[in-house]
C-alpha cells in the first residue's frame, strides 16, 4: 500500500499540519517543525505537543507517515567550524522536536562544501556531525536526502550516500529520502522501464533498500544531469507520468511515505487521485 501526501504548512502551529494533509486526501505528510528560514524557534510548548498528537490521532496518521523535514540553513559539513557547530545545535534542536511530537525521522540535506575544502573533507564533517547529533538525541532517524548536486551541494550520488553511511556509528538510526527530480537532474535516468529498474538496481548495490524511509515524488522542469534543482508538478516535467506509474507498482516503496513537493498546491488532491490511479491490481 502506497502512502502518498505532499510538504504541508505548518502556519498557524504544527498541530495544523496532519489536519492540513487530511484534507487534500493524504496518507503521509512532511512538514517543517519550526519556520525554516530561522535558525531559532521558541521550544514546543506542551499545549502545542498533546494538540500535535491529538491532531495525527485525528488524522489517522501515525509516525511511520510522516517525514519531516529541516530547515534549508543547516549544513552539517559547513567547511568553518563555528558554521558547522551552529548547524550541528540547529540540527540536534530539530531532532529533539521531532522526538517530542512522537515522530521518528527527520530528512535533510546532506551538506556544501562552499568550494573551501574536498567532497571527502565536507562528506567526513558531516558523517561526525551526524554521529554526534544522533548519539545526543534518542529515537529519531537521521534521513539523508539525494540532492539536485547544484552548485557545491553534496549527496547528489548513490556513491556520496553509501560513503555517509559506511562512517555512521548507529546504522539503525541513519535513513534516505529519494527525491525523484534530485535523482532525475543528477543523471539518474527514469524516464523508460528499463532506465528506472536500472537506477533503482544501482540504489539497491550502492545503498540498500533497507535504508530507505521515504522518497520525494516531484517532476522536473531541467532535464537530465542538468544538476538544478526545480521541481515540477507530476506528468507536466521532463519526467511525464510513466515514471510515477512504475513507483506506484513497485513493491519496495510500499509503507514509507511518498510526499510531492510539486509547485502548483491548489492541485495536490488531484496528484494524488492520479498517483493512486496508476495503481494496477494483480488481477489486470
Ligand atoms: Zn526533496
Ligand atoms: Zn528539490
Amino acid at each position: 500500500m502506497k502512502r502518498i501526501g505532499a510538504h504541508v504548512s505548518i502556519a498557524g502551529g504544527v498541530a495544523n499540519a496532519p489536519m492540513n494533509a487530511k484534507a487534500i486526501g493524504a496518507r503521509a505528510f512532511a512538514m517543517f517543525t519550526k519556520n525554516q528560514r530561522q535558525w531559532r524557534a521558541k521550544p514546543l510548548t506542551g499545549h502545542e505537543i498533546e494538540a500535535f498528537r491529538v491532531a495525527m490521532e485525528q488524522g489517522g496518521f501515525g509516525a511511520d507517515d510522516v517525514l519531516p523535514h529541516d530547515s534549508y540553513l543547516i549544513n552539517l559539513g559547513h567547511p568553518e567550524a563555528a558554521a558547522r557547530q551552529q548547524s550541528l545545535e540547529a540540527f540536534i534542536d530539530e531532532l529533539e522536536r521531532c522526538r517530542l511530537l512522537g515522530l521518528n525521522r527527520l530528512n535533510f540535506h546532506p551538506g556544501s562544501h562552499l568550494r573551501q575544502i574536498s567532497p571527502e573533507a565536507c562528506l567526513d564533517a558531516i558523517a561526525e556531525s551526524l554521529n554526534r547529533a544522533l548519539e545526543t538525541v534518542p529515537g529519531v532517524t537521521a534521513v539523508i536526502e539525494n540532492t539536485a548536486g547544484q552548485g557545491s551541494n553534496l549527496g547528489h550520488t548513490f556513491e556520496q550516500i553509501a560513503y555517509l553511511i559506511q562512517r555512521i556509528e548507529d546504522k539503525s538510526r541513519i535513513g534516505v529520502c529519494l527525491d525523484t527530480c534530485h535523482a532525475f537532474v543528477s543523471g539518474y535516468e527514469l524516464r523508460t522501464r528499463d532506465s528506472y529498474e536500472q537506477t533503482m538496481a544501482t540504489f539497491a548495490a550502492e545503498v540498500g533498500f533497507q535504508y530507505l524511509k521515504g522518497m520525494h515524488l516531484n517532476d522536473s522542469k531541467p532535464g537530465l544531469g542538468a544538476r538544478v534543482d526545480r521541481h515540477h508538478s507530476i506528468g507536466q516535467g521532463q519526467l511525464g507520468v510513466e515514471p510515477f506509474r512504475w513507483i506506484m507498482n513497485d513493491s519496495r516503496l510500499d509503507g514509507i511515505p511518498l510526499v510531492l513537493e510539486t509547485i502548483d498546491e491548489t492541485i495536490w488532491p488531484e496528484e494524488i487521485r492520479l498517483l493512486d490511479s496508476l495503481v494496477e491490481s494483480p488481477a489486470g
